[in-house]
């Protein structure tokens, strides 16, 4: 039995080496160019592998493949295989078919990676034996294969879960679905919504789902779906409507962090170690999803009050000539922008742009009259924004690096401001990734007089 893994990073190399230990031919193949440090893995286990090219003869002779979630179905490669009808599966499906841990798994297109930290935060603080994998951490292929535990947190894109079919996560938490990556799903909403709803499949009555009754899909995908698993519906206030048949269990009321289900807990709301609106979300589906896991209070508690929070994500960098500056980088689409918008209390000078992956701004519109002093445009191609933004009346600067942009938001802002970049695209156009991007924000402002 062969299988071919498309994509050589952490995904990859982790399928790679749990598959040989299972006993499967394997070959890795990767279009672009392997990083050292995976290339040492890769000879260390004897793993055959290609860089820069893709063999078809040593790839649809397989009879599974894995594809890194970063390869979308358009690539000519993986329409060959799909052709040759061999099946393509992603490295957590994969990997769950030799653990009997369980799976903690967290989606949506907003948040993932703030709740993903804070319930594993959790997890460990409360002494379980527990894994961090998915788009973070060590593949959970890696860890089944050399130190398997007896629960993960999982962090799922909706790429990983286009290829997941059997996996059945014990607990799921869907934070949000807004447009989000439509580049990648034939500019369709629905088959966006479609991909994460993914999560809920093979959940049983033993399972739990947790998800935020304010979205806009969730409740009518649910009443579709009509699901077996006990579900947990929050809020951060307590009102608003849940899909039917469940009842709001999570959610602030008079300054009290409440849940109700999977089993009442409370604390107050001023001890929460994170803030802003987005955040309570986070931390109310982190604390039903760790009750749901069987959390006690008491660790529960602790942990919500310490969770020191994520890089690059509301970053306070510091403060200059009474002005703030916030790197939000990971702001990588509209809604987290708005996000970041509406939990500003001062004059914003907002940085946006980049690789604009299909974006509709007209969410943006009324926050940014009402809260922004400035707009500082940061991308190769800002036209867009221009036709966008333009005749709003807010003055716009344009720059095309990290150096001219923050010294035009110094020259802009007015002491009690707050420079935020939270810029609603990719970085890829002008940046590494978007931890790089952050991190010349930061480097440039410690460079401003
Ligand atoms: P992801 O891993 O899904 O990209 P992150 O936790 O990295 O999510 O946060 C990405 C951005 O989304 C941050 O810039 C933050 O401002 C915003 N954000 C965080 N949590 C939420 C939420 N629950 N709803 C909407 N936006 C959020």
């Amino acid at each position: 039995m062969k299988i071919a893994i498309l994509g050589a990073a952490e995904s990859g190399v982790g399928a790679a080496i749990l598959a040989q230990q299972k006993g499967y031919d394997v070959f890795v193949s990767d279009m672009g160019s392997i990083k050292d440090n995976y290339k040492a893995m890769l000879d260390a286990h004897n793993l055959s592998w290609e860089e820069g090219k893709h063999t078809e003869a040593q790839i649809l002779d397989a009879t599974e493949v894995i594809k890194s979630p970063g390869i979308p179905d358009t690539a000519p490669m993986v329409k060959k295989i799909i052709e040759a009808g061999i099946p393509i599966i992603s490295e957590i499906e994969f990997a769950s078919r030799y653990t009997t841990a369980k799976m903690l798994c967290i989606t949506g297109s907003n948040g993932k990676t703030t709740t993903t930290s804070l319930i594993y935060h959790i997890m460990r603080e409360a002494g379980m034996n527990v894994g961090l994998a998915g788009n973070i951490g060590h593949s959970l292929a890696l860890q089944v294969a050399q130190e398997d535990k007896d629960w993960y947190v999982i962090e799922l894109s909706s790429f990983q879960l286009d290829n997941m079919y059997a996996f059945r996560a014990n607990i799921a938490v869907l934070l949000n679905i807004t447009p989000d990556h439509l580049d990648r799903y034939d500019f369709c909403m629905q088959n966006y919504v479609d991909s994460k709803m993914r999560i809920l499949q093979n959940q049983t009555a033993d399972d739990t789902f947790v998800y935020w009754t304010g979205d806009e899909f969730i409740a009518t995908e649910l009443e579709k779906r009509q699901p077996a698993c006990q579900i947990c519906a929050f809020h951060e206030v307590a009102s608003g409507t849940c899909a039917e048949g469940t009842e709001l269990s999570g959610y602030i009321q008079d300054g009290n962090f409440t849940i109700k289900s999977p089993r009442p807990f409370s604390m107050p709301a001023a001890e929460l170690s994170l803030q802003g609106k987005h955040n309570m979300r986070n931390m109310i589906a982190a604390a039903q999803a760790c009750l749901a896991a069987g959390v006690s209070d008491e660790a529960l508690r602790a942990s919500l009050a310490t969770f020191p929070g994520v890089e690059h994500r509301l970053q306070k960098v510091g403060i200059n000539n009474g002005v703030t500056y916030i790197n939000d980088s990971k702001a990588t689409n509209v809604d987290a922008c708005y996000c970041a918008l509406d939990s500003m209390e001062t004059p914003v000078v907002l940085i946006i742009g980049g690789k604009d992956k299909g974006n509709d701004y007209s969410q943006l519109t009324d926050i940014v009259k009402e809260k922004c002093r400035a707009l500082v445009f940061l991308g190769a191609d800002n036209s867009k924004l221009h036709d966008f933004f333009g005749n709003f009346g807010i003055t716009i600067l344009d720059t095309h690096s990290m150096k001219d942009c923050v010294k035009a938001c110094q020259s802009v802002a007015q002491p009690g401001d707050t420079v935020l970049l939270s810029p609603c695209c990719a970085s890829f156009d002008l940046f590494k990734n978007m931890e790089d991007r952050g991190e010349q924000f930061v480097s440039n402002f410690e460079q401003l007089a």
